[in-house]
């Protein structure tokens, strides 16, 4: 992006340099600090902010703004002018202008000519909005069977348009008054996409292509620069410089730095996950780090003995040890074992991690098998892998039928994902089964029986029993009073961000990019979900069946932020999460205030994650003065069903395997009617219409199939057998 600034300044200084006087320069957008850096900017700004300010300088009534890019794609709602909520796309291009330009290319048609021939489809084609991969095919089967080069055009223009209903708004209110900003907005066939599909007009602002460099300008008036420090037009033009990067080798991390040399000014560096090369202007320094703090109470909890010499017991710096490890590092330490903890996730162990993936998993799951190639360099005799079948909790979760409260499958069964990715050669596998909520004895069985399977007796078991209860309590009092102390320090205008998400997800800094660093550097307290008090909240009324250990404190976490006017909550989590796909949208549904979702995976930019905390930030600025936040969706609760034999009605069950089909002899064998329900391709189809896509695809073949009987038949005349279950797959969610 340099050369391309140093050229467009040097034809607006020939043209206008010698006529203007600089008052300030803005620069916005995904390269904003380097060229920021590289010009000499007064202010820098996000893209999301500049957008709006550009949009309400407009009109200021404008309340929506669709805006897509080349590469991405915002979502912006605005109340008088200011930013309440928004929403980027995610990593999918399927919803961006460089995909229609691809896709124009295939058939030799200039991006300029693609909205007047879309315009003229008489049958525009359902190509899918879903991924870039399922489009293209359908493009070439439609394209192939004869479908005209209008109708295809047409099809990807809705299919750009649902992409970005579906995917980028999703729920978010869309208002009355809409700007359709970015270069796509170019394409007069997206914009009636939009309107047909919305029954909404899509107002086109002037300069919509530029519109953020418009925002980023009007930012940088309002804040007016005594001084400028623009380098100047003649300067920036005729400037030499050069770029290169190394890697430093300073941790482990291993940052790819990007070094820019310009002659006669210091060099600028980019890229590194630390400050040693980049020192912004951090407002961080006074403002405590809450997670550093939680490690502490994490590590220490536990004085550790000198077992030097002894066997190595190894356990991954992932998952369930966020929570768990003064509890196993007290227990094998008494045991008189060397424990060893992995190294902190860094760029060698997540790339270590991708390489041996065999199964597409979740980000913190891939990264675990990193930790275990690392604890196998570090020569480890054993690896403790446990399955820990359920979590402390409260109460409520272990009465009746429910027998405790889950972590997710990938957690239950790390010791065989592990296996199945890694030759771990001689050393051995300690895989126990472990039940933390599940009544007292069984632990203490399982526990003991571990103790002896490493060839110690009863009493010195019994010992390290005691002391990893005692350190694992000793974890969880710090962390509860230190939270309780943290929130009453709060005055009473401040803002906080919580951060809502599994402990391995918001403690591990690589896994969450950083995020409570970022927030923290904008000047924001950030807390850990376990320092608000998540045990005190009850949900077994609103959320009976809330399985998931670490659902259940999301949406405990949720009630308690819904009281309390300072908390804003930011949600960390990853592509691929199975519970995330239902807790999230159990939580947008609960919160009431504006809230940060980041997704983070493998591919996920530092970039990206700073511009939506920074916007997210301006937002919270903007809605703080509210005296009330909108009311929470009330979840719309029907009467409870009950099934009468004299209704009539045919009862269809889904083919969840085999049983299904025993289930409906049975009812039939009851002069109940009963059917299977089917699936095809009118099925999929459904289901991924009325599912977000990120639910386990039976999930998605069920809703279709749901969805499809009510179309084709009489609602009275049918009722639907959904099996429960206590976890811990999706299932009974
Ligand atoms: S985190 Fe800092 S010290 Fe470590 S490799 Fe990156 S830039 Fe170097
Ligand atoms: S809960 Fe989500 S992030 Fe955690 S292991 Fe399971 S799938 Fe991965």
């Amino acid at each position: 992006p340099i050369e391309a600034v140093r050229k467009g300044v040097e034809i607006i200084g020939s043209k206008v340099g010698d006529r203007i006087n600089v008052k300030g320069v803005g620069t916005t957008g995904s390269g904003r600090y380097l060229i920021g850096d590289f010009v000499g900017a007064d202010m820098v700004i996000n893209e999301i902010t500049a957008q709006a300010t550009a949009a309400a300088d407009i009109d200021n009534s404008v309340d929506t703004i669709f805006e897509i890019g080349g590469q991405d794609s915002k979502f912006i709602s605005l109340e008088d002018g200011v930013i309440v909520d928004f929403e980027m796309n995610k990593v999918c291009a399927a919803g961006t202008g460089s995909f229609l330009e691809e896709q124009a290319e295939r058939f030799d048609i200039k991006i300029e000519d693609f909205g007047d021939i879309a315009l003229k489809a008489e049958s525009p084609l359902n190509l899918g909005e879903r991924c870039t991969v399922f489009m293209e095919t359908n493009v070439y089967s439609h394209y192939q069977k004869g479908a005209s080069i209008e109708d295809i055009l047409g099809g990807l223009a809705y299919s750009i348009t649902m992409n970005y209903i579906n995917r980028v708004v999703g729920r978010k209110k869309i208002g009355k008054k809409i700007f359709f900003q970015g270069a796509v907005a170019f394409n007069r066939s997206v914009i009636a996409a939009f309107e047909n599909y919305l029954g909404k007009e899509i107002i086109v602002p002037e300069n919509h292509e530029v519109t953020g460099a418009i925002g980023a300008a009007i930012k940088v008036l309002e804040n007016s620069h005594k001084k400028t420090k623009f380098r100047g037009f003649e300067n920036i033009s005729k400037v030499s410089y050069s770029h290169s990067s190394f890697e430093c080798k300073g941790c482990p991390n291993r940052c790819e730095i990007k070094k820019i040399s310009i002659k006669g000014q210091p060099s600028l560096f980019y890229g590194g996950r630390c400050e040693k090369y980049e020192k912004g202007d951090s407002k961080s320094s006074d403002i405590p780090d809450y997670f550093a703090e939680r490690e502490n109470f994490l590590l220490n909890s536990y004085e550790p003995k000198d077992n030097k010499g002894a066997k190595k017991v190894g356990i991954p710096y992932a998952m369930l040890t966020h929570e768990f490890y003064p509890f196993w590092n007290a227990f094998f330490t008494e045991l008189g074992f060397d424990f060893v903890l992995s190294d902190k996730t860094n760029k060698k162990i997540i790339n270590d991690g991708l390489q041996c993936s065999v199964a597409e998993t979740c980000f913190p799951m891939k990264t675990t098998l990193g930790h275990v190639q690392n604890l196998l360099e570090k020569g480890v005799d054993y690896l403790f892998l446990p399955t820990t079948r359920d979590m402390p909790t409260k109460e409520k979760n272990i009465k009746g039928d429910r027998t405790g409260s889950y972590p997710c499958p990938f957690i239950q069964g790390t010791w065989s994902i592990v296996k199945s990715a890694i030759n771990t050669g001689e050393v051995k596998i300690l895989t126990p089964i472990l039940n933390f909520s599940f009544k007292e004895y069984i632990k203490e069985k399982q526990l003991t029986k571990l103790g002896k399977e490493l060839g110690r007796d009863r009493r010195s078991i019994k010992k390290a029993i005691r002391q990893a209860h005692l350190a694992q309590n000793k974890f969880y009092s710090s962390v509860k009073k230190r939270g309780k102390e943290v929130l009453s320090s709060l005055k009473d205008d401040e803002i906080a961000i919580v951060i809502t998400s599994r402990s391995y997800n918001s403690c591990d800094r690589a896994i969450s990019m950083d995020v409570p660093k970022k927030l923290r550097e904008l000047g924001f307290k950030v807390i850990p979900i376990d320092y608000l008090p998540v045990d005190s909240i009850d949900l077994s009324k609103e959320w009976p069946n809330l399985y998931w250990e670490f659902g259940d404190r999301i949406m405990s976490a949720a009630e308690i932020i819904k009281k309390d006017r300072r908390l804003y909550p930011v949600y960390i989590t990853n592509f691929g999460c199975g519970p995330d796909s239902f807790i999230l949208q159990y939580f947008e549904r609960e919160m009431d205030r504006p809230f940060l979702r980041l997704e983070v995976d493998e591919h996920s930019a530092g970039a990206g994650v700073i511009t939506r905390c920074e916007a997210f930030i301006d937002s919270l600025m903007n809605v703080r003065n509210k005296k009330d936040f909108p009311p929470t969706q009330t979840k719309t609760k029907g009467k409870d069903a009950v099934f009468k034999k004299s209704q009539g009605r045919v009862i269809y069950i889904p083919y969840m395997g085999d049983g299904a089909v025993v289930l409906r002899s049975a009812f039939r064998s009851e002069g109940i009617n009963a059917e299977m329900l089917y699936s095809d391709d009118e099925t999929l189809e459904l289901g991924r219409k009325y599912t977000l896509g990120k639910e386990c695809y039976p999930f998605i073949i069920t809703t279709g199939d749901i969805i499809k009987t009510l179309k084709h038949n009489d609602p009275k005349k049918v009722a639907f057998f959904m099996p429960q279950t206590y976890g811990p797959c999706r299932f009974g969610q």
